[in-house]
């Protein structure tokens, strides 16, 4: 199939990238390289069937396809942050123009969606009926609302236009491509730990989140989108649930060294918890993840040990 991956030189774009040229298929990766590089990449110029496309989805873009992977939006806290109109206009027109895109093609399009829709939650753990408790005025907004919003605009083309969409909400993934200064929680300690510095750890450290390694997630996002029917929302992500101060220690006793802990406030609507309820992708996916915490952090440490050259 021809295929086309925004986002694709980000963290997740290009390991969805790799799987896809994997598998045969002809992979356009469309980037504004605002946090995607180049290098993620790098080893897929010059495959057959692979090209880059520099470029913004808040412009309208056209290319025959067959499947549009919309994964184009920055994703870490402080990134997101740095520009929030730019984000919402990521969010919304960048919806619009693949949902247009596909509905001129007849392309299938699958969102990159997040646990962020539920905002604060409090019902735990995450199903996908649960409405969701997010802050439409706090600095997370231009996020969350942003990625509502264009859930919004892919059940309304569903509906309207007969589009045929695929919606996953992804929970907290990690693991190698993630940039050194992403300013996430797993990414930050870790390179925090191998250059000896202490780690960062916001308020008490007793907010959850559940971490889901990269490849487990890709697989899901392959098997949501060859599903024949199922439009989604489903949860994507790992429900083994951690504090961060158990991620923090864990990656301290993981990478040795003189580091500790130091605190620092925690930043405006922080979840306090959060974990994916996954029966929904089990049942209709045949989907679980495979890579427990501790395992897919050692990969995660090897990589930047490497990059870093620490
Ligand atoms: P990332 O920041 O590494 O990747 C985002 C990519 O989108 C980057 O390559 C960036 O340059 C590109 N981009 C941003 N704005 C763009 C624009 N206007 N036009 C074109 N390209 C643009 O983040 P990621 O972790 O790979 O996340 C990918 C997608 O998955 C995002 O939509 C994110 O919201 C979603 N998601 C990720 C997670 C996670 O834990 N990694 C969780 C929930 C949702
Ligand atoms: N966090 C932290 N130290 C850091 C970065 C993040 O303690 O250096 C905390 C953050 O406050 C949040 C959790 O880790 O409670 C996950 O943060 P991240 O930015 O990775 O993802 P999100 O909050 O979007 O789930």
């Amino acid at each position: 199939m021809r295929i086309l991956v925004t986002g694709g030189a980000g963290f997740l774009g290009s390991h969805l990238c790799d799987r896809l040229l994997s598998e045969g298929h002809d992979v356009t990766c469309l980037d504004n390289f605002f946090t995607g590089r180049q290098h993620n990449v790098a080893h897929l110029v010059g495959r057959p069937g692979f090209r880059i496309v520099s470029h913004d989805v808040t412009d309208p873009y056209s290319f025959d396809v067959d499947r549009i992977y919309n994964l184009a939006c920055p994703a870490s806290p402080p990134h997101y942050q740095f520009d929030p109109v730019k984000t919402m206009k990521t969010s919304v027109l960048g919806a619009l123009n693949c949902l247009d895109l596909a509905k001129q093609t007849g392309a299938r399009v699958f969102q990159a969606s997040t646990s962020e829709v539920y905002g604060d939650p409090d019902v735990h753990p995450q199903p996908e009926s649960y409405k969701g408790n997010v802050n439409p005025i706090g600095i997370r907004a231009c996020y969350d609302e942003g990625k509502r919003c264009a859930e919004t605009l892919f059940f309304d083309y569903h509906r309207h236009h007969g589009v045929p969409i695929r919606v996953a909400r992804i929970f907290n993934t990690y693991g190698p491509r993630m940039l050194p200064d992403d300013g996430r929680v797993v990414s930050n300690f870790i390179v925090q730990a191998l250059r000896g510095e202490n780690l960062t750890l916001y308020g008490d450290g007793t907010q959850t989140r559940s971490f889901c390694y990269v490849n487990d997630l890709i697989e899901g996002f392959v098997r949501l989108m060859e599903h024949p029917e199922l439009t989604g929302p489903v949860n994507l992500g790992n429900p083994g649930e951690f504090t961060m101060l158990q991620l923090a220690e864990l990656v301290l006793a993981k990478v040795g060294g003189p580091s500790c802990v130091t605190h620092l406030p925690l930043p405006g609507d922080d979840p306090k918890q959060r974990q994916p309820e996954i029966t929904l992708a089990r049942r209709e996916l045949g989907w679980e993840p495979s890579v427990p915490l501790a395992e897919g952090l050692d990969v995660t440490i090897r990589h930047f040990r490497t990059l870093l050259g620490l």
